[in-house]
């Protein structure tokens, strides 16, 4: 099969014959039809992030296919269902964080001695098949196109658990800064939900999408945000904690931050100036929290109520896709297919 692999360390994406896997009696052989390009990949080929050590380094953690094989021991799929499968898919199940029987979710990367992740200790999506166990995999509602579904299963699972994170209620206002694969999901998503929405980019050319994704109001920075009445959830999904830091000038007392990107080159400072104890405010941390939270974003992109902007590449132009997430050019989300 045709597979994206990454050759080593800062290396060129390509694309390489590589054996199709075998599905055992518990798994599902998927074909894929398309798989996100999450920044992640980018940040993990540079050594940023942990280079992924199954070999080849087939990359890739938001895959969505058919399923053409199952597996003897499978009883939940059936050959032609739509799946995807996400970034943390088990757990090593002996470790102290596993003895605590923790539900799945991005905890356990983090805390379980050995992860089972996609694209990461495992085959990533980036190629024309993957074999996942079937009850790693989601059902991807039916009518839903797999380019709309894949930047759903860690982007979007990402926007939403962190909307959730911060537990609105009725009336507030939620704002979303960074402007990019997770914050324009983000943006959408506070709307449906009925929220007053204030998008925050420091990018002019980026104020009327804002609009058109739901935004209410445009602000570029925390002073902005504060002279416009403030916000009681700011959704930090951009990759810059000095930005977090200023939006807290516009955070509302009892007002939640909830960081969701990562910054790998700084550390998340409480400006000294900022009452932060005498507002009762929170910082709170998020990411994929729970696959119900995967299951509720699923469903609203499946009701057009929350669309995925993305960019769609052919297997070939792999190599140019990741230059583009990497300069930040993709509007918003890039997907390759397969
Ligand atoms: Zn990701
Ligand atoms: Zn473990």
């Amino acid at each position: 099969m045709k597979a994206a692999v990454i050759p080593e360390v800062n290396g060129t994406w390509e694309i390489r014959e590589v054996p199709t896997p075998r599905p055992g009696a518990a798994d599902v052989l998927i074909r894929v039809e398309a798989s996100g390009l999450c920044s992640n990949d980018v940040l993990a080929t540079k050594g940023i992030l942990p280079f992924p050590s199954v070999d080849p380094a087939i990359p890739g953690h938001e895959p969505v296919g058919r399923i053409v094989e199952v597996g003897s021991a499978v009883t939940s799929r059936r050959v032609g269902e739509r799946v995807g499968t996400t970034w943390i898919r088990g757990t090593c199940g002996h470790c102290e964080h596993c003895q605590r029987e923790q539900p799945l979710s991005a905890r356990s990367a983090f805390l379980c001695a050995e992860p089972v992740s996609t694209g990461f200790t495992v085959q990533g999506g980036h190629a024309e098949y993957i074999v996942v166990a079937a009850e790693q995999t989601v059902l991807i509602p039916e009518g839903l196109a797999p380019e709309l579904a894949a930047p759903i299963l860690c982007a979007g699972y990402t926007s939403w658990s962190a909307l959730r994170a911060a537990q609105p209620q009725p009336g507030e206002r939620v704002a979303v800064l960074g402007i990019g694969s997770l914050g324009h999901l983000a943006v959408q998503f506070a709307h449906v939900s009925g929220f007053e929405t204030i998008a925050i980019t420091s990018s002019p050319d980026k104020h009327a999408v804002c609009r058109e994704l739901g935004a209410d109001l445009v602000v570029s920075d925390g002073a902005q945000l504060r002279e416009a009445g403030g916000a009681d959830v700011v959704l930090v999904t951009g990759n810059s904690y000095r930005a977090a830091a200023d939006a807290l000038q516009g955070l509302r007392p009892g007002g939640r931050l909830v960081l969701a990107g990562i910054d790998t080159g700084d550390v998340f400072t409480i400006p000294p100036t900022h009452p932060f104890f005498g507002l009762g405010q929170r910082i709170l941390g998020a990411t994929h929290n729970g696959t119900q939270y995967l299951r509720e974003a699923l469903d609203l992109v499946a009701a057009g109520r929350v669309t995925p902007l993305v960019e769609t590449f052919a297997a070939e132009q792999i190599a140019d896709a990741v230059d583009r997430v990497g300069k930040g050019e993709v509007r918003f989300h890039a997907v390759v297919t397969y």
